[in-house]
C-alpha cells in the first residue's frame, strides 16, 4: 500500500462529519450530531479517529445552549498537505497546498518541444521534487499527488493515452511516480482537474450540473454533476475542442478538420488576425492581438468580436448536448473576456433553444484565475480524503 493511502480510505460517515468540520468549523460535536443524524456516540469515536490522524483539532469553547460549554471543532488544515501539478505542453507548474486550497510553495519547469516520455516524467519529478524540498520539514506531511495532465487521460491506470500537443502516448504517470514518491497518485485531465478546482475553491454553493471550459492552447471543458466530473464510457466526455463547426475548416492537431479549437485558441486568433489586418506584425501572439484590442485599434478588436462569436457557437453546442446550470470560462484566451464576453452571450441569446436555457444558462469568468488547474490538481487529492 503505497504511504498515505489510509486517510484517502473513509467510512461515508467519516466523510460526513469530515465535511461538516471542514464546511462549518468551528462545531460543536452535538451539532455534527443534530445535523447529520448520525449518533453522538458514532460521532464522538469518529472524532477521536479524526484526531489521532491529526485532520481534526479541538479548539476554543463555544456558547453553552444551558450546562457546560462545548468544545469546538476544526480542520487540522495544517498537519496534511497535497501537490498539485498542472502538466501543460509547455511547462509543468506545481503546488503544495493545505487542505483548504491555500499554496504554500510553487514551482515550474520547462517542456522543450519534440520531449521524449522519459524526458517529460523526469522534469515532472523534478518539479515535484523542488516543492516538496522547499516545503522543508514539512515535505513528509505531503499525503498524495495530483496530477493535471493534457490530453487523454485514463484515469483508473493514471496513464496520457494521448496528447496532440506534446505528441506523446501512453505515459505511464501514475505508475512512475507512486515508484518514486511513495505516495497516491491520482492522474486527470487537466480540464477535468480545473473543473474541479472552481468547483471545489470558486464558493458556487450547491449546483447541481455545471461545466468549465478552459480556451487557451488547447479547448477542453469538465462536467460536473451532483458533485461528480462525468468521464462518459471511454473518458472523452468534455473533449469540445474537437467537436466539428466546420466541415471544411481547417485541420486540426487531432486529424480532423474544422475542430471548435481550430476556430479561438491563442494561435487560432492569431491566424484570423493575420489573415484580415494586412500590416499584422509578424511575430503576433494572441497577448498582442488583446494589447492592441485594449489600445483601441479597431481590427484587433473586432477579431476578437468574432472569436466571442465562435466561442458562444462552441457553448451553445454544450448547452445542447449536456444543458448545465452554470458554465465558468476559463484558460489564458478569457483574459481578453471584456472584447469576447459580449459577442458570447449575444451568441447563447441568439442561438439556444429555448427561452428558458437562453434566460436561466449563468456564463461566468473563473473565479479562481491562473491558479485554477494546479489548484484542481490538488483537489483531485482532496476529494478522496473527504
Ligand atoms: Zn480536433
Amino acid at each position: 500500500m503505497v504511504r498515505g493511502t489510509f486517510q484517502l480510505m473513509k467510512s461515508a460517515n467519516k466523510s460526513t462529519i469530515l465535511n461538516k468540520v471542514r464546511q462549518y468549523g468551528p462545531i460543536s460535536r452535538a451539532e455534527i450530531a443534530k445535523e447529520t443524524g448520525i449518533t453522538p456516540p458514532t460521532v464522538s469515536s469518529i472524532i477521536k479517529e479524526l484526531m489521532v490522524e491529526k485532520l481534526v483539532v479541538e479548539s476554543v469553547l463555544g456558547e453553552s445552549q444551558g450546562g457546560r460549554k462545548p468544545t469546538m471543532l476544526l480542520l487540522n488544515k495544517n498537519d496534511h498537505y497535497v501537490i498539485g501539478v498542472d502538466a501543460g505542453s509547455d511547462s509543468i507548474k506545481v503546488c503544495v497546498s493545505d487542505l483548504v486550497g491555500t499554496i504554500l510553495v510553487r514551482s515550474e519547469l520547462p517542456i522543450y518541444s519534440h520531449t521524449t516520455i522519459e524526458n517529460f516524467l523526469a522534469v515532472m519529478i523534478q518539479a515535484i521534487e523542488l516543492g516538496i524540498k522547499d516545503m522543508g520539514a514539512n515535505g513528509n506531511k505531503v499525503i498524495g499527488i495530483g496530477i493535471a495532465m493534457h490530453g487523454v487521460v485514463e484515469v483508473a491506470t493514471g496513464t496520457s493515452l494521448y496528447s496532440a500537443n506534446s505528441g506523446l502516448r501512453n505515459v505511464q504517470i501514475k505508475e512512475v511516480l507512486e515508484k518514486k514518491f511513495d505516495r497516491q497518485v491520482i492522474v486527470e485531465n487537466n480540464s477535468r482537474a480545473m473543473a474541479l478546482g472552481e468547483y471545489w475553491f470558486g464558493d458556487y454553493g450547491a449546483l447541481e450540473s455545471f461545466a468549465v471550459i478552459n480556451i487557451g492552447r488547447g479547448v477542453g471543458s469538465g462536467i460536473i454533476e451532483d458533485g461528480k466530473l462525468r468521464y462518459g464510457a471511454q473518458d472523452i466526455a468534455g473533449e469540445i475542442g474537437h467537436m466539428t463547426i466546420s466541415l471544411d475548416g481547417e485541420k486540426c492537431s487531432c486529424g480532423n478538420q474544422g475542430c471548435f479549437e481550430t476556430f479561438v485558441t491563442g494561435n487560432a486568433i492569431v491566424r484570423r488576425a493575420k489573415k484580415k489586418i494586412p500590416d499584422a506584425p509578424d511575430d503576433l501572439s494572441g497577448e498582442k492581438v488583446y494589447e492592441y484590442a485594449l489600445k483601441g485599434q479597431k481590427a484587433y478588436q473586432s477579431v476578437l468580436e468574432e472569436t466571442g462569436v465562435l466561442i458562444g457557437i462552441g457553448i451553445v453546442n454544450l448547452i445542447h448536448s449536456v444543458n448545465p446550470e452554470k458554465i465558468v470560462l476559463g484558460g489564458g484566451v478569457m483574459k481578453s473576456h471584456e472584447f469576447l464576453m459580449p459577442s458570447i452571450l449575444a451568441t447563447i441569446q441568439q442561438r439556444a433553444l429555448t427561452e428558458k436555457a437562453r434566460k436561466n444558462t449563468i456564463i461566468n469568468l473563473s473565479r479562481i484565475g491562473d491558479d485554477v488547474t494546479v489548484l484542481g490538481a490538488a483537489a483531485l487529492v482532496l476529494k478522496r480524503l473527504f
